[in-house]
C-alpha cells in the first residue's frame, strides 16, 4: 500500500494534536501544511474507534495515510470509515462472558451501555458516543473491584489472551498489539528515513522512544511525563507550550532541522 516516504510522523490526537478542552486544532495549521508540502506522512494514532478517527482524518486531509485506532489494537487502512472486520472485539467480548459472574460482573464495558450511557459517562455528544461505541478491536470499561479482584480478572483474562491496558478513564481491554507495534508495522511498510512522535500521557512513551525524534507535547491538564530513556540525549523534546500551540512549533523546528542537515 506504501510509498517510501522521507517523513513519518506519528501523532496522538487529544491533549497533542488537539487541545484538551475545546478540541481544536487550528493553531497546528502552518505545521500541518509544511508537513503536507514536503510530502511527510502523518499518521494519527489514538484510543478512537474508526469512525471517530475517520473523521478527523478527513478534516485534517491526511486520509491517505492510515491510522492507528483503539490505542493500537487496531490499523486503519487509507481512505476508508470503518475497519471492515470486528471480529476481534466480538473474541474479545465473547472471552468476557465466560468469565466467572464474580468477576464479570465488576467490569462495565461499552457493549454493556446504552449510547446514552457511554454519552453519560464520557462527555461525549450522542452521536460521539454512537461513534464510540462502533468498535471493531478493543472493550474500554469501568472497573468498580478491589486490587486483589483485578489481578484475577487479569489472570482470567490472559488464560485466553486478552490483555488490558490502564488509560485515564477507562481499561481497556484487547488482543494484545498497542500503538508502538502498529508504529512498528507501519515504519516497515513506508520506510521512511526519518520518524518524528508525538504525545502527552503514559501511553504515548513507547511510541515517543521508538521515534528518532519524540516530542513530548505539555499537557497543563495532566501530571508531567517522567524522564524518558532518551530525553538526556536529545531524542526526546518537551514543548512549552501546550497542544496544537505546542505541536505547531515543535514540528516547523523539526523540519527545519531536518532541511538542514
Ligand atoms: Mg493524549
Amino acid at each position: 500500500m506504501a510509498d517510501f516516504c522521507d517523513l513519518l510522523v506519528f501523532t496522538d490526537l487529544d491533549g497533542t494534536l488537539i487541545d484538551h478542552d475545546t478540541y481544536d486544532f487550528s493553531p497546528a495549521f502552518p505545521a500541518l501544511s509544511a508537513l503536507k508540502n514536503m510530502s511527510a506522512g502523518l499518521v494519527l494514532a489514538s484510543s478512537k474507534t474508526a469512525p471517530e478517527i475517520s473523521d478527523l482524518r478527513q478534516k485534517l486531509g491526511v486520509e491517505e495515510w492510515p491510522a492507528i485506532v483503539e490505542n493500537g489494537a487496531g490499523l486503519l487502512t487509507p481512505f476508508v470509515q470503518q475497519s471492515p472486520d470486528a471480529s476481534q472485539y466480538e473474541t474479545v467480548r465473547r472471552v468476557l462472558e465466560s468469565l466467572p459472574k464474580d468477576l464479570r460482573s465488576l467490569f462495565l464495558g461499552f457493549g454493556d451501555l446504552s449510547v446514552a450511557q457511554v454519552a453519560q459517562l464520557t462527555g461525549l455528544s450522542h452521536a460521539g458516543a454512537a461513534r464510540a461505541k462502533e468498535r471493531s478491536f478493543s472493550e474500554p470499561g469501568q472497573w468498580s473491584g478491589t486490587a486483589e479482584q483485578r489481578d484475577a480478572f487479569l489472570a482470567a483474562l490472559a488464560q485466553q489472551g486478552v490483555t488490558a491496558q490502564q488509560g485515564g478513564r477507562f481499561l481497556t481491554l484487547s488482543l494484545g498489539t498497542n500503538k508502538v507495534d502498529q508504529m512498528r508495522n507501519l515504519i516497515e511498510t513506508y520506510r521512511p528515513r526519518h520518524t518524528i512522535a508525538l504525545g502527552d500521557a503514559p501511553n504515548d512513551i513507547a511510541m515517543l522512544e521508538f521515534a528518532d525524534l519524540g516530542i513530548v507535547v505539555a499537557n497543563p491538564a495532566r501530571e508531567p511525563l517522567a524522564p524518558l530513556e532518551t530525553e538526556n540525549t536529545g531524542g526526546i523534546i518537551r514543548t512549552k507550550k501546550p497542544g496544537p500551540t505546542g505541536w505547531n512549533l515543535a514540528v516547523l523546528e523539526a523540519i527545519d532541522r531536518l532541511a538542514r542537515t
